[in-house]
């Protein structure tokens, strides 16, 4: 069919009709038409540029890309089956380029069908149509497709190699995307800033420095060291990789730094355990004149919750709330944490209610919440209240809960939980999720049960899952199974002291001074250090920090002084030192000076002195609370009536009138 022999077909006489027909001025010579034309495409009038411009469009039918291209902004399916049509009574379907633009058309407004029809339907298709339709699925999700037509393709270019490794990332196919990566560059085929920047994510994922090493090469070759988006790439693959001194190399390298590179730093320092630098940081950031971000906030509200600063945690807290970002989601569960892990529980729940939009991760962060202060049944309750809200938990959301039940006591409850995450929401158990389970039968004592399931688990035990045993052991006096249990956590980590000074702890309680000798021994000859306990605590602003005996404090005699008032006191109330957890041989005397100069009594006798009667005390220390410290706060939260929460290393102790949140188990 003859180009010029068409009818003069309109939108109207195809389905609407259209009131812009003919109502606007015509131009006489081709130059202004065009302009016209494009100046109507532009602004997504579609119908009027075809109306106008019919007898021009039938006369250069590649003027049909020009209206498809227009349509895509518009979002609207019904126009882009109209112009379908158009198409095919022009007959001009069989031109490859305005073919291609209709698939393209309806993969963007997400008409998958549509464009599966139109490219089985196509009677030339090429690299173009291909590379489409792979976007397309994997846009939709449907990774198998895509692999299938990648696979089929006789040829590729450069844009589909580049698609599929962009792809693959999307779906968490990190290796196999590294791998299309390498197979891509063996071809000979040049990556895109997209493709690398998803690569080196990949391998970010992974951890994998050597292949990102490699993809840094090529970095260097396609000269895209100083696009933003790849070095960005490149600093956050380095950084994850626990090389954080590379990726600030490359960040402070890069022409200029945006905000995207502030916050990839802030991360990276994040995720290596800096939280102070990621403080000093944003700081930094701020008088450099940038304005944070959600992805900022939620490195820096993550970051004071590590640190326990309360203080900075609810100054950025005000800040996000001036920049608008307390409405985002994924601020809020930051937020709920920093709150939850500062032991301002009732602030998790404050900034959890106000929340209007929560996800999986919010509500997974406000379990955990409860469970890090041992309200096991409020965890539970919330739980529900999610399944009603027909919000399905995933991975992390029965992580919290598992926590929340074994560090509350409830052993059924948590079991229950456990088996209806992997029957009912078909989840499979990881090792943290064991961890909570050897943790939640060695509590209630089922020593031997939890030991079984360990050695029957399908999952490779580590050091962590056996020292959860090997505390239980602990509590429960077991010297036979925790020697057992040592000897598999040290044959993991023959360096962990944290085991070493665990089993030397169970023999001493037994009275085995032989077996303690000897554990002492073998710690000297691997030569362990044993880590020193430290706790800290916030006063006006400022993070004190103390380490057992530690003299350096400015007001040392003053924090000695009080402590043996203190003592005394306890004494009077029927306090007796408990010393068997001290594991060097010094006399009875010495014995109780280091006991009452543990890292974390010095901190609560210097907050008590510091801060109004009544003011609720924070401390945070990096190991577990000792078995004497423990009854020891106890003793002190009745005699100066206030309130002690303790964060230790594995959970909050709530110290109130003489009791503990913990019900004396951690
Ligand atoms: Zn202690
Ligand atoms: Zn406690």
């Amino acid at each position: 069919m003859g180009r010029f022999d068409l009818p003069r077909t309109t939108f109207s006489s195809v389905s609407l009709p259209s009131i812009f027909q003919n109502s606007l001025p015509r131009f006489s010579t081709i130059s202004n038409a065009k302009e016209q034309f494009n100046t109507l495409c532009s602004k997504g009038h579609i119908k009027e540029a075809f109306d106008c411009f019919a007898s021009e469009i039938w006369a250069e039918p590649s003027l049909f890309s020009n209206l498809l291209q227009a349509c895509i902004p518009t979002k609207s399916v019904s126009l882009a089956k109209q112009l379908h049509s158009l198409i095919l009574t022009s007959g001009c379907f069989k031109d490859k380029f305005i073919s291609n633009h209709l698939l393209n058309l309806y993969s963007k407004l997400g008409e998958i069908q549509h464009a599966v029809t139109l490219f089985d339907r196509m009677p030339r298709r090429n690299f173009m149509s291909c590379n489409i339709m792979i976007k397309a699925y994997l846009e939709m999700g449907n990774l198998e497709s895509a692999k299938k037509l990648f696979d089929e393709m006789p040829d590729r270019n450069v844009a589909t190699w580049n698609a599929m490794v962009t792809g693959l990332i999307k779906f968490e196919m990190n290796e196999e995307s590294v791998l299309l990566f390498s197979r891509m560059n063996e071809l000979g085929f040049m990556p895109d800033e997209y493709s690398l920047g998803s690569v080196l994510r990949g391998c970010a994922h992974l951890r994998a420095l050597i292949a990102g090493e490699q993809v840094h090469a090529y970095v260097i070759k396609c000269g895209f060291e100083l696009n933003m988006v790849v070095g960005c790439s490149l600093a956050h693959m380095y950084m994850k990789a626990g090389s954080l001194r590379d990726g600030e190399r490359i960040i402070k390298w890069m022409p200029s730094c945006n905000l995207v590179a502030w916050n990839t730093l802030m991360a990276g320092k994040a995720q290596n355990g800096y939280s102070e630098g990621v403080m000093d940081q944003y700081y930094m950031m701020r008088m450099a004149g940038f304005r944070p971000d959600r992805i900022t906030f939620v490195s820096v509200i993550s970051s004071c919750s590590e640190l326990a600063i309360l203080g900075q945690g609810k100054q950025i807290h005000a800040e996000a709330i001036k920049a608008g970002a307390c409405s985002i989601v994924s601020v809020v569960s930051s937020l709920v944490s920093m709150y939850s892990r500062c032991g301002c529980l009732q602030d998790s729940i404050k900034a959890f209610m106000e929340c209007e939009e929560r996800d999986v991760v919010l509500w997974s962060s406000m379990i955990a919440a409860y469970g890090f202060h041992g309200q096991g049944d409020q965890a539970i309750k919330l739980f529900h209240e999610m399944e009603r809200e027909s919000l399905p938990g995933n991975e992390v959301t029965f992580l919290s809960l598992l926590y929340a039940c074994s560090h509350s006591g409830l052993k059924e409850k948590g079991l229950d939980f456990f088996d209806m995450m992997v029957e009912k929401y078909g989840l499979k158990a990881r090792l943290e999720h064991y961890t909570c389970v050897v943790d939640l039968l060695g509590r209630s004592g089922c020593l031997e049960e939890a030991e079984a399931m360990i050695r029957s688990m399908p999952v490779r035990a580590d050091a962590i899952i056996w020292k959860t045993l090997l505390s239980a052991c602990k509590i429960h006096k077991n010297a036979e199974m925790a020697r057992r249990v040592a000897e598999e956590v040290l044959r993991i980590d023959p360096q962990d002291s944290a085991s070493y000074v665990l089993l030397a702890s169970v023999h001493a309680s037994a009275k085995r001074w032989q077996n303690v000798s000897e554990v002492r021994r073998a710690m000297k000859e691997r030569m362990v250090k044993k880590e020193p306990g430290i706790s800290w605590v916030e006063v006006k602003n400022q993070v004190h920090q103390f380490r057992m005996g530690d003299e350096c404090h400015p007001k040392y005699a003053e924090i000695n002084l009080y402590l043996e008032e203190l003592t005394s006191e306890m004494k009077m109330r029927g306090y007796v030192p408990d010393t068997s957890s001290v594991l060097h041989d010094m006399d009875n005397e010495e014995k109780e000076y280091n006991l009452t100069h543990h890292s974390e009594k010095l901190a609560i006798a210097f907050a008590l002195m510091s801060t109004p009667e009544g003011v609720p005390i924070r401390v945070m220390k990096n190991l577990r609370v000792c078995g004497d410290c423990h009854v020891a706060i106890k003793y002190i939260s009745e005699i100066k009536k206030s309130e002690i929460i303790v964060r230790d290393s594995s959970r909050f102790h709530h110290f109130k009138n003489g009791a503990c949140s913990c019900g004396d188990y951690w």
